[in-house]
C-alpha cells in the first residue's frame, strides 16, 4: 500500500504513549485509521471527529490531530448529525464503542442510518463496557459472565451491522482487528461514500472481556478472530448452526440513496426561493 509516511500529521504526538491496556485493539484501529487518512490524502482541516465515552473514544480524543468533539455517553451520533448539517462538505467521522453507539445511543444510530446522514461511523465492538469495568453490553454473547451478569448473560447479542443495513445505511461492513489490510481498505471505501457508512470493527479487550472467556491476552483474541471469521461470500454454503458463534466479515451493503443533508438543503433552498431571504 502506497503511503506518504505522513501519519504523524494526524497524531497528537505529545499525548503518547496511549493509555490503552497492553494488547488492546484500540491501538490497531487508531493505526489503521491514520494510515488510511495518509493513503487517501485527507486534509485534516476537512476532518471533524466526534466521539462519546469509552476506551475507543480515546482513539479520536485525545490522540488524533483534527477538530474533535468529545461528547456525552451515547450521544456522538446526535452531535455528529448536527455537525454534518452545518458542515456538509466535511468528513464527519464518529469513532466510538459498542456500548456507547449501539447500547446507550442505539436509537440515534438506527435513525441516522434511516436518514442516511453522511457520517462515517467506525464502531469498535469489544463485546462489553470495557472502561467502566466489564458490564454487560447489548453485544455481549449469551452465557458470558460479566460484572452485571455474574452467572452468565441471559440475552442474545445485537447484530449491529445487520440492524443499520436494515435501517437504510448506504455502506456497511464488518472486520476485525486481525484483518488490518481489509479494514483499512474498507475505511477508505467508507470515507468515499456520500451516505451513512458504518464499519463494525470487532476488537479485543483482554482486560475486561478476554479474561471472562479464557482469552486473556490480546494475541489469544486475535487468534480467535482469525479462526472464527467467515467471509460473507462463503455464508451461503453454511447452515445456521455452522454459522453460530462465527464472525461474518466483509462488505454487507454498498448502495447509493440520497444523503440526508442534500435533501434537507434542497428543501431549505426551495423554501428560501418561495419566501425570499433577507
Ligand atoms: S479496558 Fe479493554 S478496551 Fe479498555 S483500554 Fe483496556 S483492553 Fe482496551
Amino acid at each position: 500500500m502506497a503511503a506518504n509516511n505522513n501519519i504523524l500529521n494526524y497524531i497528537r504526538e505529545e499525548i503518547f504513549p496511549t493509555a490503552f491496556c497492553p494488547g488492546c485493539g484500540c491501538g490497531t484501529v487508531l493505526n489503521c485509521f491514520v494510515h488510511m487518512l495518509d493513503k487517501v490524502g485527507i486534509d485534516k482541516r476537512d476532518l471533524i471527529l466526534v466521539t462519546g465515552i469509552g476506551c475507543s473514544s480515546w482513539i479520536p480524543s485525545p490522540y488524533l490531530e483534527a477538530d474533535t468533539l468529545h461528547t456525552t455517553h451515547g450521544r456522538p451520533i446526535a452531535f455528529a448529525t448536527g455537525v454534518k448539517v452545518m458542515k456538509p462538505d466535511k468528513y464527519v467521522v464518529v469513532i466510538a464503542g459498542d456500548g456507547d453507539l449501539a447500547g446507550i445511543g442505539g436509537n440515534h444510530l438506527m435513525h441516522a442510518a434511516r436518514r442516511n446522514v453522511g457520517l462515517k461511523v467506525f464502531l469498535v465492538n469489544n463485546y462489553i463496557y470495557g472502561m467502566t469495568g466489564g458490564q454487560v453490553a447489548p453485544t455481549t454473547p449469551t452465557g458470558v459472565p460479566t460484572t452485571t451478569t455474574p452467572y452468565g448473560n441471559p440475552e442474545p447479542p445485537m447484530n449491529i451491522a445487520e440492524i443499520v443495513t436494515a435501517a437504510g445505511a448506504d455502506y456497511v461492513a464488518r472486520w476485525t482487528t486481525y484483518h488490518v489490510r481489509k479494514l483499512m481498505h474498507s475505511m477508505e471505501q467508507a470515507m468515499k461514500k456520500k451516505g451513512f457508512s458504518l464499519i463494525e470493527i470487532m476488537s479485543q479487550c483482554p482486560v475486561s472481556y478476554g479474561k471472562r472467556v479464557k482469552l486473556k491476552k490480546g494475541s489469544d483474541m486475535l487468534r480467535y478472530f482469525r479462526d472464527n471469521s467467515v467471509p460473507i461470500q462463503k455464508t451461503g454454503d453454511l447452515t445456521e448452526e455452522e454459522l453460530s458463534g462465527k464472525i461474518v466479515i466483509g462488505k454487507l451493503v454498498d448502495r447509493e440513496r440520497t444523503e440526508f443533508t442534500a435533501t434537507l438543503n434542497a428543501i431549505v433552498e426551495k423554501r428560501e426561493k418561495e419566501v425570499g431571504t433577507s
